[in-house]
Parts: C-alpha cells; structure tokens; sequence
C-alpha cells in the first residue's frame, strides 16, 4: 500500500489501493479514513465541488430536518468543537459551508477527481482488481471501490409526454441551478408534494406571481419550528459532545428527539390525554411528533389517531375548507417519510396559491405554454419538478457495475437489491457500498450512518491487509438470510401499508422491496460481531 504523501503526488496515477466514487460526507469521510490506512486512493465525482446531497439540492428552502447538532460529523471532536451551527435545522447553504470546511480542513480536495462521472467499474477476475472507467477516458484500477454515491441522488423526472415542448424553464429540485432561480412575475408549477416540494413552495409562493401545486398524494407535515440556535444551548451540547453523540446513536433511527418516547399506545388513554400529547409535540416541533406514542409505528389503529389530529390542524389553518380537504391525507401517517415544513398548509391561504388535486386525474401531457390535466391547461412560465429520486439504488444501477463471470449488477438485482449488511454484494469481491440497500441509511442521520460504515469498511481493510487476504466477497447464503431479515423487520411495522419510495413504489417498473433496514443499534451490533467474528458471511481469499 502507498503512503500518503506518495498518494498526493501521484494524481495522474492509474493504479490504486481504492477508488471512492462520490464526493459526499461518505465520500469525503472515507478518504479520510483510507488516508489514514496509507491507501493510495482516488475519489472521482460527478459535481464540480463536494458535498453531495447538499450540492445538487438548492432549491428555496431546502435544509436538514435533523437537527443541526445531530446533523454533522462526529469523528473528529475538535472539528465538531469548532463549527458553529446558526439555527436548529440549518439551510443548504450552511450544510454546504461546512462540508467545504471539511474537504479544506482535512486536505481533501487534493485526492478528488471533480467534474468526472464514473461510467464502469468491471472486476478482473486474474488480477483481483477492478477497472473503472470515467467520462474523462484514462481508465484507472483498484483493488478495492467503495461507492459513496448517495441514496437520494438520482433524480425522478416523471416521462410526461410533452415536455420537450414547453416554451419557459424546466427545473428539477435535486438539481437545482447553482445561480439560484429568478420566479419573479412568473407563473409557477409544482409538481411534487414530499419533504422537498413541502419545503419549496412556501418560498416559491413568496417569490412568484403566482404558484399552482399539482398534488398526486396528500401527505402528513410537522412544523419543524426551525429557529435560531442560542449560543447557549450549542455550547451546552459541546461541553459533553462524545456522550450526546454516544446516546443518540442507542435510538433506533441514530438521533435523538426533544421530548422523550412517550410508551404508552395511542389507545389506552382518552381522547383529551392524546389530544393532549399530540398538541404539545405539534408546539415543540420535529419528528418529536412521532414519538407521542409508543405504538404510532406499529398498530394501524393507534397511527390512524395520529392522521385524525393532523387533520385537524390542517383544517385550522387552510381557511378554505374545499382546499383544506384536498390538503388532508388519508395514507398511513410516517409510511411515506414525514415531512417537517415551515408555513406550508398556511401558504394556501395566499391569493396566489391554487391546488390542483391529480390523485384521480394525472398530468395528461406538458404543452407550450403549460401543463394540461382534467381538461385544463394551466398557463405557466417554469415548471419545478419536486419529484424524488430513484432512492438507493438508481444511481448505482446507472453505472455498468460487473462483478465474477462478467454478471452486471442490473442482472444480479433484477429481482431487487440483495446484499449481505448493505455493505457487500455476492458476485462483487472488493466493492462496498457506504449506506446500501439493507443498511438502516435512510431510516437514521445519515451522517451518523455513514460514519458507521465508512469505520467498518475502513476496518475490514485494515483487518485484511495485517492478515494477508486479498479479497472479501459476501456469501449469497448471507445475502438471502439479510434479504429475508430486513423484510422481516419492516412486515412488523406499519412502513409497507403505502407506496413510498422505501418501497421503491415511486419509479414506474421498480421491482417493490423495502430496501432499508429498521433500527440502528442492532444493526450496529450485528456488524460489530460480523467483524469479530473474523467477517462471518464473507469469504476471504
Ligand atoms: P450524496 O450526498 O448523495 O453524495 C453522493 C455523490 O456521489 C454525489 O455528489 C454524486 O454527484 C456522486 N456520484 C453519484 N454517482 C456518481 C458517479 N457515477 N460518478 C461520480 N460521482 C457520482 N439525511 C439526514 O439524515 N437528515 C436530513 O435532514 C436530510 N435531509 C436531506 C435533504 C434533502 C433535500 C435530500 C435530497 C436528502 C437529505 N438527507 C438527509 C439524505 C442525504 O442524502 C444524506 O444525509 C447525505 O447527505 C448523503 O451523503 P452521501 O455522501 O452518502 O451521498
Ligand atoms: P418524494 O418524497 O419522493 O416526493 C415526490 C413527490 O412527487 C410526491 O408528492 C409524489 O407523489 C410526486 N410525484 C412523483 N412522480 C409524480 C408524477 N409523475 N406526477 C405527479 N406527482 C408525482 O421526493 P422528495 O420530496 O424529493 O423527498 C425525497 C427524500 O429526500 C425525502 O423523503 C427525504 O428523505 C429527503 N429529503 C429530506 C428533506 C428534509 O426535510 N431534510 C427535504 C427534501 C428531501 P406520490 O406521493 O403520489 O408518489
């Protein structure tokens, strides 16, 4: 293995101890870490900068709705002594702020290959190595690819005919220009109404003529109550950081939450105790709210309490009724992941706000001068696309990924995503997956997450260089026992009663597999004795 100073000399070099594709905080993290083992490493990603996620997505509004203290790396406690975070969930351009500190802090850039999308990564099966082509030619290889690509960075753009023919500005929020977007005096559809649509359209009502949103699925939001972050209380969390951070990863989705999970179940109390409860997590604001009682994610009927409630608000705060309806969602609250928003429902109070209910009638097609549905064009200047993304495992599918006997991962995952820990792939000696299919990821901080992974997968090389082998492969028995285990864990829950995009229900033709595991301090515990137990469900050679 190459020294690191070896490794900052030698960026025209083609081979490699490890490739990294993608630059965000797993990307970053794990150079770092790789760094630190001496590899010789390259990452190659696709963005002109780092950070990912919070590169691609500047649309108005866009911010974390962990909280910021949470949301934030924990591997290096003078780094987390030394930023400071200005509100409680902070806004893209703070996140995207502080991973530059972190690319200049740790000499990042230096090992990064910007501006270069990898389009191939095949394994040779006499050398033990993996060849990686970019779009940049030169192909480079590696005994080792770690692909940090992101569950959430393949956008959805739905294929609605017409689009090619409208006259004004197509933008899509995952990609949203760099310059920011001038809505002034325009006329603005939304198509799209998740965590980032939610987000969005209250700024783009402020900043446009007029703004219609074109809604397919009703869906639940909580305040988020953003505020500024009182010096106070950041240095109170800073005076004991490693043990705040030690405690929030013992919570089943990796943070903690403002109130305590309150045990009880929604149906032992009556209806003012609950009503009660509900109000006091609506005030605090966050996903505090779906904590109120201990069974909201488990029993139907104990959940549908919870619907019945946000209901209620809604219809407080959408003075028309006929719009608040429509506002109303009747799917199972949190199966779709719940959203926090600021001044959202009230946005529909404003003059220049419509809501154009397509859950029985979809877009027919996008005309010159708008969008045409239920026998109506909507006259429109832009078009936003607030509409997801091809989540976990689009982007790694957009890549020609071939693994022993030249099997392609699209053949491999034709029936859905399997792996072993979501972290290795029987057929793909070598390759890791920083928060892949089967992994908790998008159910926790992803921050938190991926540190775990990028730790584990960091160790697994070392633990492989000391003891002489040369490859690690999961086993396909590992992979269909994890398989059958993740889905397990979800059938106790109420996640798989809507068509969320966990379920891989939002891409036309996707295969339908709840793709992440739940809970994160058994998962953790699983790795752990994996890796103890000399990686029990790999192979070695
Ligand atoms: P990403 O940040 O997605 O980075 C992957 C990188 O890989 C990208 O830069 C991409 O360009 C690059 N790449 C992909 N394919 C290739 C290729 N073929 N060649 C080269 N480069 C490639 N999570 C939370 O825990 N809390 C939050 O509050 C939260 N808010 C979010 C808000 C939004 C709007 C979105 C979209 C996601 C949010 N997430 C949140 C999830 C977020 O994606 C993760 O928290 C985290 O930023 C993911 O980091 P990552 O490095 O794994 O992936
Ligand atoms: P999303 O949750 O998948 O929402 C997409 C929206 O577009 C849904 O309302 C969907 O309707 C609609 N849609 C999709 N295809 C459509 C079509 N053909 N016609 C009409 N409507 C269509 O995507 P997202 O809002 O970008 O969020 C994705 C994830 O990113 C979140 O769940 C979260 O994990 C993360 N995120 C987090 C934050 C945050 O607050 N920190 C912000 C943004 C994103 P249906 O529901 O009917 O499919």
């Amino acid at each position: 293995m190459a020294d690191h100073a070896a490794a900052t000399s030698t960026l025209p070099s083609s081979n490699f101890d490890a490739v990294i594709v993608g630059a965000g905080f797993a990307g970053l993290y794990m150079l770092h870490r790789s760094r630190g083992l001496g590899l010789k490493v390259r990452v190659f990603e696709v963005g002109a900068g780092v950070g990912g996620t919070w590169y691609w997505n500047r649309y108005p509004g866009a911010r974390c709705d962990v909280e910021s203290m949470q949301y934030s790396y924990q591997f290096d406690e003078a780094l987390q002594q030394e930023w400071e975070w200005s509100e409680r969930y902070s806004g893209q351009p703070e996140i995207l702020s502080y991973a530059n500190h972190v690319a200049d802090r740790f000499n990042l850039r230096e090992d990064i290959q910007f501006e270069t999308r990898v389009e191939s990564v095949h394994f040779d099966e006499e050398t033990e190595r993996w060849s990686i082509c970019t779009d940049r030619g030169n192909p480079v290889s590696a005994q080792f690819v770690i692909m940090a690509t992101g569950c959430l960075s393949s956008t959805n753009m739905p294929d609605i005919p017409g689009m090619d023919l409208f006259a004004g500005d197509i933008h899509h929020t995952g990609q949203w220009p760099h310059g920011g977007v001038n809505f002034d005096g325009k006329r603005v559809g939304v198509i799209g109404t998740g965590s980032s649509g939610i987000q969005a359209i209250p700024l783009i009502a402020e900043q446009s003529e007029h703004l219609t949103v074109f809604q397919r699925t009703a869906q639940y939001a909580i305040p988020a109550a953003n505020r500024p972050l009182g010096a106070d209380e950041q240095a109170d969390v800073k005076a004991k950081y490693p043990e705040f951070r030690a405690e929030n990863s013992l919570y089943p989705n990796a943070f903690s939450l403002r109130m305590p999970l309150n045990e009880t179940s929604a149906l032992d109390v009556d209806d003012d105790e609950r009503d009660r409860e509900y109000e006091a997590r609506w005030r605090e604001g966050g996903f505090t709210f779906s904590w109120s009682f201990g069974d909201l994610g488990l029993d139907l009927d104990a959940n549908a309490t919870a619907g019945e409630f946000v209901r209620g608000k809604i219809r407080e705060l959408v003075r028309d009724p006929e719009t608040a309806e429509k506002l109303c969602p009747d799917t199972v609250l949190g199966c779709k992941r719940l959203c926090l928003d600021t001044g959202y429902f009230e946005t529909f109070n404003r003059p220049n706000v419509d809501l154009v209910d397509i859950s029985k009638q979809e877009i027919d097609r996008i005309t010159t001068n708008g969008i045409e549905t239920g026998g109506r064009e909507y006259k429109l200047d832009a078009i936003v696309f607030a509409t997801g993304f091809d989540a976990m495992t689009g982007t790694l599918l957009a890549m020609d990924i071939r693994g022993r006997d030249g099997l392609t991962l699209q053949e491999k995952w034709s029936a859905g995503p399997g792996t072993y820990l979501g972290l290795g792939i029987p057929g793909f000696p070598n390759l890791f997956t920083i928060s892949g299919p089967g992994s908790p990821s998008v159910l926790t901080n992803m921050i938190v997450s991926i540190e775990q992974h990028v730790d584990w997968i960091a160790d697994c090389i070392s633990a492989m260089s000391k003891r002489g082998h040369r490859t690690i492969e999961a086993t396909l028995d590992a992979e269909e026992n994890w398989v059958e285990h993740v889905n397990a864990v979800a059938n106790e829950t109420v996640y798989p009663a809507c068509n969320s995009w966990y379920l891989g229900a939002n891409i036309p033709g996707k295969t339908r597999v709840f793709m992440p595991l739940l809970g994160f301090p058994p998962y953790v515990e699983k790795c752990d004795e994996v890796a103890a137990n000399g990686y029990e469900g790999f192979t070695l050679t």
